[in-house]
């Protein structure tokens, strides 16, 4: 378990949303908290928690700008790198028979490649404490065969694979890999599809605890095992989406 007073925490997409949340949550636990994103702009969150936090520019599809956020990082914050939440992601959607397959490559490079290139880079800092985690965040999506979400589901199932395959690969650096899946929660990434029309309606009977999450739920999960005793729990794909997933 990493020690929240002696380490930093990376998170990507952590501008708003659930990164937002997770950055906010961690930062309560005690953890400084690197805040990558394309627009570099803090959580919004009291200025107690934002004083914990880095705000740092960086684009997860372009390996350099992964590369230079960590060296900045290294630049600005002392503390070991004990963890990072590969968060960042994005939602297209489209028919399958007419999804272009530009939009399917875009998906997948934000949502699973990055994860990959983020996490090497890492790789070496997490290595040297000898015990961190990686938390992925993936989604719900991964298990399912959604109408219209071809490369989205295809990108949250690559999440799981590659959570399985870094954590086996990493164990004996001490490094722990999971992948925190998400139900349906309201972001920017889906505001306006959850807010309004049929969406709305059917999550509130589909979601068996009664509608959909937030993102401090998630925030809350995540925050919690970077605090768990023990390396035991690895490469495992944790859903937290109301019991949907499961649900006929
Ligand atoms: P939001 O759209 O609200 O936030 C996305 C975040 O990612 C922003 O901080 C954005 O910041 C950042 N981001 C997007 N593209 C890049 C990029 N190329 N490089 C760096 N940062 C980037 O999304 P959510 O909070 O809803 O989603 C977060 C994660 O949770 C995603 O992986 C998503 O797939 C997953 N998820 C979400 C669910 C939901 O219902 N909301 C359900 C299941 C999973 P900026 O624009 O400044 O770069």
């Amino acid at each position: 378990m990493p020690d929240p007073s002696k380490g930093c925490v990376v998170v990507t997409g952590a501008s708003r949303g659930i990164g937002a949340a997770i950055a906010t949550a961690l930062s309560a636990k005690g953890f400084r908290v690197a805040c990558l994103s394309r627009s570099g702009t803090l959580p919004e969150t009291g200025a107690a928690l934002q004083a914990r936090m880095f705000p740092l520019a960086c684009d997860i599809t372009a390996p350099e700008s992964i590369r230079a956020a960590f060296r900045a990082l290294s630049e600005v914050c002392s503390e070991p790198i004990v963890g990072l939440v590969n968060n960042a992601g994005l939602h297209l959607q489209g028919k399958s028979a007419s999804f272009p397959v530009s939009d399917y490559e875009r998906v997948m490079t934000t949502n699973a490649t990055s994860v990959l290139a983020v996490s090497q880079v890492a790789y070496p800092l997490l290595a040297t404490t000898g015990d961190a985690l990686i938390v992925n965040i993936g989604s719900f999506f991964d298990k399912l065969g959604v109408k219209g979400n071809v490369a989205y589901c295809a990108s949250k199932a690559a999440v799981g694979a590659i959570t399985r395959c870094l954590a086996v690969e990493w164990a004996a650096d001490g490094i722990q890999v999971l992948n925190v899946a998400p139900g349906y929660v309201e972001t920017d990434l889906n505001r306006e599809e959850m807010t309004q029309g049929p969406l709305h309606a059917f999550l509130q009977k589909r979601i068996p605890t009664g509608g959909p999450g937030t993102a401090d739920d998630v925030a809350q999960l995540v925050a919690t095992l970077f605090l768990l005793p023990g390396r035991f729990l690895t490469g495992e794909t944790l859903y937290i989406d109301g019991g949907q997933g499961m649900a006929l």
